[in-house]
């Protein structure tokens, strides 16, 4: 099911497409992509002999609230009915979650009195650190199989999509909240507005909320454009996040720079009217950051693409020199984000000859579109490869500490993001 764009009308006539905040008609490029097929669809041996759609992922700067987006091509149903990623498989990511609920707990007192919603709870990995402190919780997961491991672990979860109409029911019945989190999913929203006007509805006057994902600013700087792909329609600055959430009566009081997925944001958010938080220096710090970095202009946006297509050039080059070298290439890891890098570069089975994936869900199964196998990682150390290309280059130092071992033999590391790396 193809999603149509928002179609808006421009003073000369013509049609063109709409920024997902504010209405504004989209016409500036920030990068062009390409092609390529959704990045969480791992085809199965058997879907070998059908055909796959491939979707532009052409990202445009909204000139008037310079919100980054990507036109949705496909439904949201689609995409996350049956979302094949797992949380709980990366180490560091749960040691983030369970820091990040000690945290919160300490910071707004919350107790067996206190309500925690997560939206967008996945298989519980987050909510269950609450759950041992005996503070209440409720997930809300659109992807049933992944709910279902959730409840499994006694995380009370609701498979729906969250919006203005799930949070006035839960706000009626009173289960509004003294934390309502968001980790990783703003990106993933198709309709914006209603999701942030839910969230304000779904806290309590002096309820709390927070929200992490990639910051933009690192984006750019950190050249990392496999982040981009079609399960993720937004990318935000701060400075835009601040002027979305006013749009609906939130206040930003505070802001954290946080490591995850390349430099992430962890925005403290509650209703303006509440006075209980003061806004805290490290707000106006950023934005100003922000603006120096030229986030506040059009023309601030305009090198990210060269950046990217000489990544590309390097990228390839390299490996083109080591198969003419005779040398076997795999790679680790099968995470969304390499599909985006794969597919811009071009490299297929050629360049890499397979790759490895903790997630019992993706081993025998293929990366989408270029059909790199993925193997359980035991067959690194069975095929003994030259170099090992770390596709999510964000768990880099840990993954390079699981597969020391590869030195045994002389193997190396390829790091491709910011910019190619030997190690
Ligand atoms: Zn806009």
């Amino acid at each position: 099911m193809i999603a149509s764009a928002t179609l808006v009308e421009t003073v000369s006539g013509a049609t063109t497409k709409a920024c997902r905040f504010c209405g504004a008609g989209l016409q500036r490029t920030f990068v062009d992509l390409g092609m390529s097929p959704l990045c969480e669809t791992y085809p199965s041996p058997a879907d070998l002999n059908h055909g796959e759609v491939y979707y532009p992922l052409h990202v445009y700067v909204c000139e008037k609230c310079f919100l980054v987006q990507l036109e949705q091509y496909e439904s949201a149903e689609n995409i996350f009915s049956d979302y094949l990623y797992f949380s709980s498989y990366s180490d560091s990511w749960l040691k983030h979650c369970e820091s990040y609920c000690d945290k919160m707990t300490k910071r707004f007192g919350l107790g067996r009195q206190s309500f925690v919603v997560e939206v967008a709870s996945n298989d519980g990995y987050l909510l269950q650190y609450f759950g041992q402190r005996n503070v209440p919780v409720l997930g809300i997961e659109p992807a049933a199989n992944v709910a279902k491991v959730a409840v499994e672990k006694g995380v009370p979860t609701l498979v729906q999509f969250f919006g203005t109409q799930l949070a006035k029911q839960l706000a009626a019945e009173g289960r509004d909240a003294d934390l309502v989190l968001g980790n990783n999913v703003l990106a993933q929203v198709p309709d914006l507005n209603d999701f942030v006007e839910g969230l304000k509805i779904l806290l309590k006057p002096q309820g709390v909320l927070t929200l992490e994902f990639p910051h933009l600013l690192r984006l750019i700087e950190h050249n990392e454009f496999d982040t981009i792909y079609h399960e993720h329609f937004s990318y935000f600055s701060l400075l835009t996040t601040v002027r979305i959430l006013e749009a609906h009566g939130l206040k930003v009081f505070d802001v954290e720079e946080l490591s995850t997925h390349g430099g992430s944001l962890r925005v403290y958010g509650c209703r303006a009217e509440d006075r209980t938080h003061q806004v805290e220096p490290a707000v106006r710090e950023l934005i100003a950051e922000e603006e120096r970095a030229g986030l506040g202009l059009a023309a601030g946006y305009e090198t990210f693409a060269l950046q990217v297509k000489q990544t590309k050039w390097e990228l390839v080059n390299f490996l083109l020199t080591a198969v003419r070298e005779g040398k076997s290439v795999a790679g680790y890891g099968a995470p969304g984000k390499s599909a985006t890098l794969l597919h811009y570069c071009g490299i297929g089975k050629d360049l890499i000859e397979y790759t490895v994936d903790r997630s019992p869900y993706k081993q025998g199964r293929f990366l989408p579109g270029s059909h790199i196998p993925i193997y359980h990682p035991d067959r690194i150390r069975e095929t003994k490869p030259d170099y090992v290309v770390i596709l999510p280059w964000n768990l880099k130092d840990e993954i390079m500490e699981q597969l020391q071992f590869i030195r045994e033999w002389g193997g190396r590391f390829v790091v491709p993001i910011p910019k190619v790396t030997i190690d």
